[in-house]
């Protein structure tokens, strides 16, 4: 009789439905995973709510889970020779799994793959052989999935950072090129926007401010231990006027908004940041337009405004690399975490609708621990 994976699957907006399903054989091309952890981020929570519906990221009935660290169960012998992996390795699985062949797979930006699979969001449970997300014992490892190697002796939570730190890395580093002695300016104390400040603190950013609301006094302070210079609360203060007098009148090289629904800290990032900075947009605005937006100031500023989508490759490498080395830093973030067939409250806790003793900063299905 065949092995069984215990999966959540979402089978409606606000409903779980917990199952067993039989562990597929593999062939020389692919393999399973035995999940370790799966990490929750705003997208979770706007899938548990319905509110990708109308996206390419509607599929239900699904097995969420996107940002997934696990061990190698099973692999045939020719994904072992291309992923470089044996059974027993600790690895982390990109959610996309890029066709190689597309226009976005052939410039280099496989997370953009026109083919429409990937993990926890694109394929549904109905696709054989169904283990297609992270809030399961064990997924099925595609011939086209994207791994990384991950450390073996890094504790379960704090390696389950690795996605929304690689996301910190591309968004407050490799995207706007933070330097020595830069000023960054950081929007939302988020998990992202917390892990921005450990990336830009490496990349040898000068000064790092981080702006909240009283509502993130938590997370506010998590930011200064992490190594923000100050913090900026925006009911309290004005942030551009805090932001020219910290620099001097000089102004910010950079501003990374990770802020969600807000659109304030877009047009705050234009007259924060300095002529010929860069303003990075990462924080979803649920499609709203944005009020008072002056592109006149873009070119008399000469502002660069990137637009983010994700991790890379290469930050995803570097993050396992912070964390394997930060590790005791960013245990503080690692707030919760649930098994598999407890996906309900984690996404719940997640998303703030329920607490369960201290703030939810970072939360994660931790599918070891499911019996
Ligand atoms: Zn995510
Ligand atoms: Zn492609």
């Amino acid at each position: 009789m065949a092995e069984k994976a215990k999966v959540a699957v979402l089978t409606d907006p606000r409903t779980f439905d917990y199952r067993e399903v039989d562990i597929p054989e593999i062939d020389k091309d692919s393999g399973i995973l035995r999940v370790e952890a799966a990490g929750l981020c705003g997208t979770d929570w706007e899938q548990y709510l319905g509110h990708l519906d109308n996206t390419p990221w509607s599929v239900r009935p699904i097995i969420p889970g996107h940002e997934i660290l696990g061990w190698i169960d099973k692999v045939g012998p020719e994904a072992a020779r291309r992923w470089g992996v044996k059974e027993g390795d600790r690895v982390t699985v990109e959610a996309s799994i890029p066709c190689g062949q597309c226009f976005q797979c052939q410039v280099g930006r496989p997370v953009l793959c026109r083919n429409g699979m990937g993990y926890g969001l694109r394929m549904g449970y109905d696709s054989p052989p169904h283990l297609w997300g992270g809030y399961a014992t064990h997924m099925y490892l595609h011939p086209q999935a994207t791994l990384h190697k991950a450390p073996a002796d890094v504790p379960t939570d704090i390696m389950s950072l690795f996605n929304p730190m690689s996301n910190a890395v591309r968004w407050a580093v490799e995207r706007p090129e933070t330097g020595i002695g830069d000023t960054v300016v950081i929007e939302g104390p988020g998990q992202r926007g917390l892990l921005a400040v450990v990336a830009a603190r490496e990349a040898g950013a000068g000064k790092i401010i981080v702006t909240g609301t009283r509502q993130d006094s938590l997370r506010l302070s998590l930011a200064r231990e992490l190594g923000a210079d100050e913090t900026v609360v925006v009911e309290d203060d004005d942030p551009v006027a805090r932001v020219s007098e910290a620099t001097d009148g000089r102004l910010a090289d950079i501003v990374v908004d990770v802020s969600a629904f807000s659109t304030e800290p877009i047009t705050q990032a234009i007259e924060m940041v300095r002529p010929g900075g860069k303003v990075v947009v990462a924080g979803l605005k649920s499609s709203k337009p944005i009020p008072n937006f002056v592109s006149d100031k873009l070119i008399t500023k000469e502002i660069s405004m990137l637009g983010v989508l994700s991790s890379s490759w290469s930050s995803v490498e570097k993050a396992i690399d912070v964390i394997r080395r930060k590790a005791d830093t960013l245990q503080k973030l690692c707030t919760h975490h649930y098994p598999v067939d407890d996906a309900d409250t984690a996404v719940r806790v997640l998303g703030r609708e329920i607490q369960d003793g201290p703030e939810a900063v970072h939360v994660h299905i931790e599918a070891a621990g499911t019996g």
